[in-house]
C-alpha cells in the first residue's frame, strides 16, 4: 500500500504494509515514556490546536535506519499498544519516502526523526512534542533552533537537523535538544537511551516553567 502521510501541513510518502509486525511488539519501552509526555499534554490532540491534529511523536532506534514510532494520527490517545506503533524500515529522503510496516501508518513526522537517526549512529531514541512555553523561551533556554524560513515537513528541514545534530554530536555529545522556529511550538530531543532524551525534554520543561513562573511574579514599575 503506497499512502501519502498528511497530518497538517507535513506529507511524505509510504510505501507501507498495513499488518502486525514483530518490532512493534516491543513497543512497551516507548509507551513508558510516551504516556508521561502525554498527561503533560506534550504528545496529544486538542480541538483548539493546530486544527485540531494529533501532535508530538515518540521513537526508537531498532537497527541501523530502521526504527519504530508512534502512529499517525495517534495522539489523543492516552495509551498506545502495539497496533499504535509502527516500523519504519528504511528512508529515502530525496524521494521523501519511507518504507513501513504495521498496523497503523508512521507519523507524519517521521522523516523529522530519520534524520536526527543519520546523523550520529550512537543515538537511540527520539522524542517530538508540542511546547507553547518551551517555544517561548528558546532563547533563554539557550537551545539551539532552526530558523523560522525553514518549514516544517520539508526536505529542508530534515536536512537543517541532520546538520545541527551533528554538529553537536561533533562535540562529543549523544543527546540534545532542538527548536524548531518554523514549526509552531514544536521541539526535539533525542539520547543514547530512552531515559536520556526524555530526561532532556523534561529538564527543558522544567526549566521554561520556572521562567514563566519568575515572568509572573516580576512585578512591573
Ligand atoms: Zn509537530
Amino acid at each position: 500500500m503506497i499512502k501519502n502521510v498528511v497530518d497538517g501541513v507535513i506529507k511524505f510518502r509510504a510505501d507501507h504494509k498495513l499488518f502486525p509486525c514483530a518490532e512493534c511488539q516491543s513497543y512497551g519501552s516507548l509507551e513508558r515514556w510516551r504516556q508521561v509526555f502525554w498527561r503533560l499534554k506534550l504528545i496529544g490532540q486538542n480541538d483548539n490546536l493546530y486544527g485540531g491534529a494529533g501532535y508530538g511523536n515518540i521513537s526508537h532506534r531498532i537497527q541501523g535506519a530502521r526504527f519504530l514510532i508512534s502512529g499517525s494520527q495517534t495522539g489523543a490517545q492516552p495509551n498506545l499498544y502495539a497496533d499504535g506503533y509502527a516500523c519504519v524500515d528504511d528512508v529515502f529522503f530525496a524521494e521523501n519516502a519511507v518504507t513501513s510496516r504495521g498496523e497503523v501508518l508512521p507519523s507524519s513526522e517521521s522523516m523529522t526523526h530519520a534524520a536526527v537517526y543519520v546523523a550520529n549512529p550512537a543515538i537511540s531514541m527520539v522524542l517530538h512534542v508540542h511546547s507553547p512555553l518551551i517555544w517561548a523561551h528558546y532563547s533563554a533556554l539557550e537551545v539551539s533552533t532552526i530558523a523560522a524560513d525553514i518549514g516544517y515537513g520539508t526536505l529542508a528541514m530534515a536536512e537543517a537537523i541532520r546538520v545541527e545534530v551533528k554538529r553537536l554530536s561533533a562535540r562529543g555529545q549523544n543527546h540534545g535538544e532542538i527548536v524548531m522556529l518554523g514549526h509552531e511550538d514544536g521541539v526535539i530531543a533525542w539520547g543514547e537511551t530512552a531515559e536520556l532524551a526524555s530526561m532532556r525534554m523534561l529538564d527543558l520543561y522544567t526549566r521554561a516553567t520556572r521562567l514563566k513562573m519568575q515572568e509572573k511574579f516580576v512585578k512591573p514599575r
